[in-house]
């Protein structure tokens, strides 16, 4: 038995771009965020559940980290290369990029997290779809 969610697989360009505008990876229309903290859950569209399970939304820790370090290591090469700040300069830019932008991207790593689980997890799935049938 096939659900609604398997017969329209979406591409990962879909799948990035409702991330990145923050919105429900099965439907794209459901805002995932009712503030800058606090999710819209489950999904006002398509009633799709953003937090399956306990600890569920740690995953997006490793999307946080994984661009964090990515771009700091961009950053530091390009700058230290570029001549254009001292090392302690340097150390103190990179230090408080790596602080500030994890806060800012938190929502955008949620986001990503989710809709990486939808595309190799799709929401119900078979265990969810007997817990809902109860
Ligand atoms: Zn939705």
């Amino acid at each position: 038995m096939t659900t609604e969610h398997e017969k329209q697989k979406t591409s990962i360009a879909i799948s990035v771009g409702r991330a990145l505008r923050l919105r429900c990876p099965a439907c794209g229309v459901g805002k995932l965020f009712r503030n800058r903290l606090q999710m819209q859950d489950p999904c006002q569209q398509c009633g799709r559940k953003f937090d399956r399970a306990p600890g569920y939304l740690l995953g997006s820790i490793y999307f946080n980290y994984g661009v964090t370090t990515l771009l700091v290591v961009v950053l530091y090469f390009s700058l230290f290369f570029s001549n254009t700040l001292s090392s302690r300069q340097l150390l103190w830019t990179l230090g408080a990029f790596s602080l500030l932008f994890p806060l800012w991207f938190f929502r955008y790593a949620r986001a990503l997290w989710i809709a990486f689980d939808e595309r190799w997890d799709p929401w119900p799935n078979e265990e969810e779809r007997r817990t809902f049938d109860r």
